[in-house]
């Protein structure tokens, strides 16, 4: 074939050439002809722009008949690629927070495969509620009146906001106006609910009376939001809920608590620091407490509401609560997440999350111990790799400044020239390894915190898949 670019164009084959390609038949048997026909044009379009780029392309019909079956290939599996996470986070938001118990697996998979009393009482044969298959179980773990779901966290404050505060005020500290990453601000969630905000108090300091002042005609409800992801310190004063709670009673008016994370057991169990519990927020008086299901407690996206009974009713009536409704899927799933808490003593063994943030940091280190060998063979002379000591998170906002004493591998290269490059190829290959390695960089060297490493054998066999 001649070099002359033009020349190449004219002599590309032609769609029907192309379609007579035996990859072209297994496209067809494996994807279905109009996809097949569709990879086909694409390839040769491929073909035709690097050509025209000045490359030289191989351009027989079997080589785009070739690229096209890889393309389709590709394209058949899923963009939502697991990964092995040994970031150090254990509820990391940009890899999916929780991951879900097995129990709770079943129940999905279950209630995916079949018709079910999602808004049916057998009992009467009359319409049910969806929020009929949490009720109980949420409030025997909370020690609220009552409960309702929606999609998550941000879907449950805006509802609330927009149910109890429209049109009217909420009282919120200036130490609590957050922001949670991926565009959560508070101060618009509560435009949007359509309240108005009033801000009392100052960033370090709140006291009781500046509440009291602030409740007028006006106020619709106080909202306390826990400060997830930071820490105000030194010379810091914030109202305990218990006071609050005296205070908006006295007042007659509602006492809304964002609370997060939440979590519906003591976590010091398993040597983890204080978060604020479900039921404690119940039991000081706050009316209406909100928290996520993907957080501390080890479920799908969720976002629960719990509290006084006729504030729940009200609530669960407004239309947007349909927006914000969950499916049957998750409903399963959240429902077994709950029931494993009947049983703390094995909630460690059951779910996910508490399995995770309870691993110590001995049998971690043993684990960095066992695959050292096995990292550094892999990645040969360009690299070295030693155990360090790690310090996980939680993650999804749960006490920010708490770590978690883990261990890992860290990866630095040898040369101390292009070491930033190198390291960045480095993490790049891990994350085209089949199931892709997502650790963090550090201080010139990736660090593999193993906490959330469970399956060593299949992280030494996705290992040998390293392409530096
Ligand atoms: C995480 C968080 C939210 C948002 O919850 P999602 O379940 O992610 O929607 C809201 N408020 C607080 C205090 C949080 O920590």
């Amino acid at each position: 074939m001649t070099g002359n670019p033009d020349a190449r164009l004219r002599a590309l084959p032609s769609v029907d050439d192309v379609l007579k390609a035996d990859a072209v038949a297994l496209a067809i048997v494996r994807f279905g002809r109009p996809a097949a026909v569709t990879a086909v044009r694409e390839a040769l379009a491929a073909t035709r722009a690097a050509l025209r780029a000045g490359n030289t392309p191989p351009s027989q019909p079997e080589a785009i008949a070739d690229a096209a079956l890889a393309r389709l290939a590709a394209d058949a599996c899923s963009n939502l690629r697991p990964v092995f996470n040994l970031s150090g986070t254990v509820l990391h938001t940009n890899l999916g927070r929780a991951l879900i118990a097995e129990a709770a697996v079943e129940a999905a998979v279950a209630a995916m495969r079949s018709a079910v009393t999602l808004e049916l009482d057998l009992a009467t044969g009359r319409r049910g509620e969806r929020d009929d298959h949490l009720r109980r179980l949420v409030c025997e773990l909370s020690g609220a009146e009552d409960a309702t779901v929606v999609n998550n966290n941000a879907a449950a404050v805006l509802l609330v906001l927009n149910t109890l505060a429209e049109g009217r005020e909420a009282v919120v500290s200036r130490g609590e106006l957050i922001e949670i990453g991926g565009a959560f601000r508070l101060p618009d969630i509560i435009a949007r609910a359509g309240v108005k905000l009033k801000e009392v108090g100052t960033t370090n300091r709140t006291h009781g009376k500046d509440y009291a002042q602030a409740i007028g005609p006006k106020t619709a409800l106080v909202l306390k939001v826990h400060t997830s992801n930071y820490r105000i310190e030194g010379f810091t004063k914030q109202v305990e809920t218990r006071a609050l709670a005296a205070i908006t009673r006295e007042r007659g008016v509602p006492l809304v608590s964002d609370l997060g994370s939440g979590t519906l057991v003591d976590l010091s169990r398993w040597g983890l620091a204080h978060e604020p519990a479900v039921a404690e927020a119940v039991d000081a008086g706050t009316d209406i407490v909100t928290f996520s299901g993907d957080k501390l407690l080890g479920g799908p996206q969720a976002g629960f509401i719990v509290g006084r009974r006729e504030l729940i009713q009200k609530i669960a009536r407004n239309p947007m609560k349909r927006a914000l409704r969950i499916d049957k899927m998750r409903l399963a799933a959240l429902a077994a997440t709950l029931r494993l808490y009947r049983d703390p003593d094995r909630l460690a063994e059951r779910l996910p999350t508490i399995r995770l943030l309870a691993r110590k940091k001995p049998a971690i280190a043993a684990m960095a111990r066992r695959l050292l060998p096995v990292v550094a063979t892999r990645l040969g002379d360009v690299f070295t790799v030693e155990i360090v000591a790690c310090a996980s998170q939680i993650g999804s906002g749960a006490l920010p400044l708490e770590t978690m004493p883990s261990a890992g591998l860290a990866i630095r290269p040898r040369a101390t020239r292009g070491e930033g490059r190198a390291l960045e190829r480095l993490a790049a290959a891990l994350r085209r390894l089949p199931v892709p390695v997502v650790g963090r960089i550090e201080k010139g060297a990736q660090i593999l915190d193993l906490r959330c490493l469970e399956d060593e054998a299949a992280f030494t066999a996705n290992l040998a898949g390293l392409d530096l």
